[in-house]
């Protein structure tokens, strides 16, 4: 036992990996609690024949440099890949067709006019409403959702048909619901400096050199990460159950059996943390479960491109809340990165869930196939069968930064310094991304690292 004392990572997703691995270079004792057979969290990757199959995140931007910056620290630099940005088209389905994302189009905003008005995605009334966005000045706003901010800058439409269906690829969320302030803090930061968003991204690009992909990811898989820093951890599969104080530290009931611990390190979703700290402290605990999250399930098919019959939809769709049924999205899996799928192949991941659709992780797998493929069918025309599938559940996994957000964090953080030894880290915080979650678990790390003894 060094003079930092025991350490207890509860959860190990790709945050609790982070922080299990700096530990361990810094010869801390920990103990990473996992309630899977398997750590990574949402992060998995399988592989069948040649396809390499993602579960969960397929990358990461390229922009955040967390990834990276462990990736080169755990020798794996000569295994990334970057997404093949001069492939990427992507359609949003208006009317039941497939309407290409007009070039320019940063998330909801266009930055290349000429583009925007010769697209059918929008009506005139807001090709003209995005112009005169163009001329706003600066302005600041009390924290609102997506939805308003959006509409009130490049109205409803754009909310519909742009600014929802790209959210909720990344988020499973819901604009009304969402914070525009912890989920867009840069657009905020544009509106209240310069008021126009079209104008400030058109000026930023105009200064930007593109020198790197927008998405990054691992030759293999995600998956090689996970091993990797599994490799370091000291992993105790089990639940934990209970937390209680003792004295200035802590004890984890992990499957029946009491661990102490002197700094805990609550990885698991904030709804998880929540229920192990109502012993710690109440309202803390009140605040984490308050932390919304939506579930998502995805169908991964693979087709022989000989019989793909459907539509090639670049790198894919995505459906307007608007428009859909159940499928929200889908991606070509080939189109988007190298070495995932052969070229006699085609693989698509077919998304479902987001806000209040829980009940689709219900479903049976062949039931999800079925939905899946009665839906591209409609919208690409496919009728080949698949010859293989897979189906990935993911409950309650995606943190939700609603409205209010920012505040709770700060009531979140303030509660939880006061508390010596907890630390908090994960996707429920400051940011949903596999860098933001790194980066959680490594700060967690560093303050047990820094701490005097
Ligand atoms: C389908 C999907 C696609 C995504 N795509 C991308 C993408 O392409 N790029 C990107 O950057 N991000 C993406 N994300 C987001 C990102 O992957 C996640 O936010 C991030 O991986 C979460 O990491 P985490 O460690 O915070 O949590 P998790 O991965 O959720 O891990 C938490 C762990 O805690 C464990 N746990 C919970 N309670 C307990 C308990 N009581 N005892 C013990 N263990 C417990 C769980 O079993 C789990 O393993 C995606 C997320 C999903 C769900």
């Amino acid at each position: 036992m060094t003079a930092h004392g025991q350490v207890i990572i509860v959860g190990g997703g790709i945050a609790g990996l982070s922080a299990a691995y700096d530990l361990a270079n810094a010869g801390i004792p920990h103990t990473l609690i996992e309630k899977q057979p398997r750590v990574g969290g949402v992060i998995e990757t399988r592989q069948w024949e040649d396809c390499v199959m993602e579960c969960g995140p397929d990358s990461f931007l390229s922009a955040k440099p967390e990834a990276m910056k462990l990736i080169q620290e755990l020798g794996l630099s000569g295994d990334v890949i970057g997404s093949k940005d001069d492939e990427r088209v992507t359609y949003i389905q208006r009317q039941r067709k497939l309407v290409r994302l007009p070039e320019g189009t940063t998330m909801f905003v266009p930055t290349r006019p000429s583009s925007m008005l010769a697209s059918p995605l929008v009506g005139w009334g807001t090709k003209i409403r995005m112009g005169l966005e163009f001329f706003r000045g600066p302005e600041t706003h009390r924290d609102r959702s997506v939805s308003e901010f959006v509409t009130d800058h490049f109205g409803r439409e754009t909310l519909d048909y742009l600014a929802e269906p790209l959210l909720s690829g990344v988020y499973g969320g819901d604009p009304d619901q969402l914070s525009v302030a912890s989920v867009l803090p840069r657009f905020v930061e544009m509106e209240r400096t310069q008021g126009s968003l079209a104008r400030a991204l058109m000026a930023a690009r105009g200064s930007a050199k593109r020198s790197e992909p927008l998405f990054r990811t691992l030759k293999s898989g995600l998956g090689c990460l996970v091993d990797r820093l599994a490799a370091k951890a000291n992993v105790v599969h089990g639940t934990a159950e209970a937390i209680q104080p003792q004295g200035s530290t802590f004890r984890v009931r992990v499957n029946g059996d009491w661990m102490d611990a002197d700094h805990l390190v609550m990885a698991c979703p904030a709804w998880s943390a929540g229920e192990l700290l109502c012993d710690i402290d109440s309202r803390l605990a009140s605040l984490l479960r308050m932390i919304p999250y939506t579930s998502s399930a995805i169908a991964q098919m693979v087709f022989r491109a000989s019989e793909f019959d459907g539509q090639h939809a670049g790198t894919g769709f995505l459906v307007p809340r608007t428009e859909r049924k159940q499928l929200m999205a889908c991606t070509f899996v080939g189109t988007k990165f190298p070495y995932r799928v052969p070229v006699d192949k085609i693989t698509l991941r077919c998304f479902f869930g987001g806000a209040g659709n829980d009940a689709v992780l219900s479903e049976s797998d062949d039931s999800l196939i079925a939905i899946a493929r009665a839906e591209l069918r409609t919208i690409l025309g496919l009728t080949a069968a698949p010859i293989f599938t897979d189906i990935y559940r993911w409950p309650r996994s995606m943190a939700q930064y609603v409205v209010g957000h920012g505040a709770r964090l700060k009531e979140i953080e303030s509660h939880a310094s006061a508390v010596p030894g907890l630390h908090l880290a994960g996707n429920a915080y400051t940011g949903i991304g596999i860098p933001d979650c790194i980066r959680t678990g490594r700060q967690a790390a560093s303050s047990i690292i820094r701490q005097p003894v």
